[in-house]
């Protein structure tokens, strides 16, 4: 490499130079991935999506110092799948769904939802397109306004989406409760009167109540007991089958997310460290990162010898993270190369994609 001077048997590495080569070539990439076809078969296809927040400006407005949230986070979403996205605190999982609803605008890259391009989307555009895209937020408690009823809830976007004729409102919001598991007498009841699983079936019914084709589900069960959990998991996966819904599950539960999950992305200080199949995440993980936060998730079969995998370290400031590959200060294969030198993300087996020099090595 140009940018690497071998002295007294030692490589020298040159940051500047090497970050500007790595900038140069991850540009040219996106710039042709941003070019390409949208894929007539996804309901969701995000493409090098970057959003940053300005940490320091001057007084004429310029930043001068940002916090890179996402970094570059691209995957394809069919109907009827769904999609984990895992990875510690502050990982940037959820700026990633915020994102892709455009609660947050992304500061760069595509968002293609349902074959059209809704990056730039104003927002009357986004108020029509809103109703297919929902999400479920991780606390039922202030998820739910205290003064309505839960038919009122419930009823209120169906009317407002005009989602069935005004005399069929009450019958298709019943139907709707029965569905996701509440009886039809708590249709004038409130919120305050439920518990958190109850609770929880009413904000995934009103997510619902509008027929999306996509739901953001956003730490959906962390709030809840475990027993809860697993019923609201079923309920999520019984309503996906019923309604071919293509789900984007963030969480930090790793049992959880293997268990409802078709892909999975990992996540690592705003950037992404590995993205496959289930299959290939679970079985084969090939990340030093994904090995580490998958060791800890506990195996059924008492048979099988499990070895965790420790990470030492605090995770480092998104706002200044390291150099080179941004999990070197806590990976235990780290070489002088990671620290330097930003992996390449790329395809390793068919659909499995990860970003780390011991890869090349093979
Ligand atoms: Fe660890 Fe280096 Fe791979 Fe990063 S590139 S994950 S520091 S071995």
């Amino acid at each position: 490499m140009a940018d690497e001077k071998v002295m007294d048997n030692t490589v020298v590495y040159d940051d500047e130079a090497l970050a500007a080569e790595y900038k140069a070539k991850r540009q040219m990439q996106i710039e042709e991935d941003l070019k390409k076809p949208f894929d007539p078969e996804c309901v969701l296809e995000v493409r090098h999506l970057r959003k940053t927040f300005p940490l320091k400006k001057t007084i004429t407005g310029k930043v001068t110092k940002e916090l890179v949230a996402v970094d570059d986070v691209s995957f394809k979403l069919h109907a009827g799948e769904t999609l984990g996205i895992v990875g510690e605190s502050g990982c940037g999982k959820t700026t990633t769904g915020r994102a892709i609803l455009k609660l947050h605008q992304p500061s760069a890259g595509q968002i293609i939802f349902n074959g059209q391009d809704i990056t730039n989307f104003n927002s009357k555009q986004m108020r029509e397109i809103r109703k297919e895209m929902q999400i479920i937020f991780q606390d039922p408690y202030s998820s739910l306004p205290p003064r309505d009823t839960v038919g009122g809830l419930l009823s209120e976007p169906v009317q407002v989406h005009k989602i069935v004729p005004k005399n069929q409102v009450k019958n298709y919001v019943l139907e709707l409760m029965d569905k996701c598991g509440l009886r039809d007498y708590y249709f004038e009841r409130y919120p305050h009167e439920f518990s958190g699983g109850q609770r929880q079936r009413i904000c995934i019914a009103r997510a619902l109540s509008v027929n999306p084709k996509l739901v953001i589900c956003d730490e959906p069960v962390s709030a809840l007991d475990v027993s809860i959990q697993a019923q609201i998991i079923n309920l999520l996966k019984k309503l996906q089958r019923e309604m071919n819904l293509a789900y984007v599950f963030i969480s930090h539960d790793l049992s959880v997310v293997k268990f409802i999950s078709d892909k999975i992305l990992v996540m690592y200080l705003g950037a992404v460290m590995e993205f496959g199949t289930k299959e290939d995440i679970f079985q084969n993980p090939m990340h030093p990162y994904t090995k580490a936060l998958f060791s800890a998730v506990p195996n059924p079969d008492p048979t099988v010898k499990m070895e965790r995998i420790k990470l030492e370290g605090d995770i480092p400031s998104p706002a200044n993270p390291p150099k080179g590959c941004r999990f070197h200060t806590r990976c235990p294969y780290a070489t002088e190369k990671c620290k330097h030198v930003t992996p390449e993300y790329r395809e390793h087996t068919p659909g499995h994609y990860a970003a780390c020099h011991l890869l090349e090595q093979e």
